[in-house]
């Protein structure tokens, strides 16, 4: 970090100013091109794995990450279907489902559900570029939260790329309102905020709001272990369509009515909306990019999510690409030549 200095050393002058027939013989000034550091796309350094249930599928998947090359962005491939390995890339437009968790998908519909969480973790270690094998169609759910999958990438450690960092601007606001929900983006300056309010019946949530300004550290501390969340009598209606097959108290918080189920209780007193805070997060990083706006949801889910950066990704007006600066606390970002669409 360079804490936003630009250093200039000066050489040793000792002026007497009492003296008037004291000038100084000679001054050193020198200027060093010292300037923020453009940050570089990062990888993981080696690849690694783990494995778990996936929570509405309930099979058991292997996930794998591996380095991948700068500009490749987050893609994923099924390992387990003949004549499978299509890479799907984690973008917006692979998405194809988000009702209940997000799925993408190759044009022959083949499919990664629930990519939300890792998606976050990965926005969270600031990963720009990674290949994700599974063998199943979903993605373990491990814990519910983030915090597995930012420990692997942890473990593998990162390397940098040469290549720079750009990130998405919000440049005009933009919201939509469904009834209860609303979810909106509008510029802000040299962060991701996101602020969320949800508001349940059941008494264990209940109204809870929370904001945070993106960064590793409050995404690691604040926000990477908050689980997802379900009501008793929505998981017993799920496993009657057959989904939530692989939901357990293990890989859920699950609420009925006042109580909380998990004998541990809660990570956070308000983890349900820290939760959603995440899954955010996970679904914006669609875009391919880290994000320079303030998002706000109430009471909104994947859907609104992903409908809302659609809108915003079709008006060339409203957002631009800028390159990253190492260039703390704030930030600085420097202007960097519009793209003309995204990939
Ligand atoms: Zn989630």
């Amino acid at each position: 970090m360079l804490g936003g200095m630009f250093l200039k050393e000066f050489g040793a002058m000792n002026l007497d100013f009492s003296n008037p027939n004291h000038k100084p013989q000679s001054v050193h000034f020198s200027a060093p091109a010292v300037f923020p550091r453009s940050v570089s796309q990062k990888t993981l350094k080696t690849s690694i794995g783990c494995t778990g249930v996936g929570l509405h599928s309930g099979w058991r998947v292997g996930l794998k990450l591996h380095p991948a090359a700068a500009n490749t962005g987050i893609v994923f491939r099924r390992v387990d279907l003949i004549g499978g390995g299509t890479e799907i890339p984690a973008r917006w437009n692979s998405v194809t489902d988000s009702r209940l968790c997000t799925v993408i998908a190759d044009e022959r519909g083949v499919s990664v559900a629930t990519v939300e969480h890792l998606m976050a973790a990965f926005y969270g270690m600031g990963v720009d570029n990674a290949l994700v094998e599974v063998n199943g169609p979903e993605v373990p759910a491990m814990d519910g939260s983030s915090w597995p999958f930012m420990f692997l990438m942890e473990c593998a450690g990162l390397v940098e790329l040469q290549a720079p960092r750009k990130a998405l601007r919000i440049r005009k606001p933009k919201s939509f309102t469904n009834g209860t929900k609303r979810v909106s983006f509008t510029p802000s300056q040299g962060e991701l905020r996101i602020d969320f309010e949800i508001d349940f019946k059941a008494a264990a949530i209940g109204r809870q709001v929370c904001s945070f300004g993106v960064t590793s550290e409050t995404f690691k501390t604040e926000i990477s272990r908050a689980r997802t969340f379900g009501l008793l009598s929505e998981v017993t209606a799920l496993r009657e369509a057959g989904l939530a097959r692989g939901g357990s108290l293990e890989n859920a918080i699950v609420v009925d009515g006042d109580r909380i189920l998990n004998d541990a209780g809660l990570r956070h007193a308000n983890e349900f909306v820290r939760h959603k805070v995440l899954d955010a997060i996970g679904d914006l990083y669609l875009c391919g990019h880290p994000i320079i706006g303030h998002f706000s949801g109430t009471c909104s889910s994947h859907a609104d999510t992903s409908r809302l950066m659609q809108q915003v990704l079709a008006d060339p007006q409203g957002w631009d690409m800028i390159d990253v600066y190492d260039d703390t606390p704030a930030a600085v970002w420097h202007e960097a030549q519009p793209l003309a669409a995204m990939a």
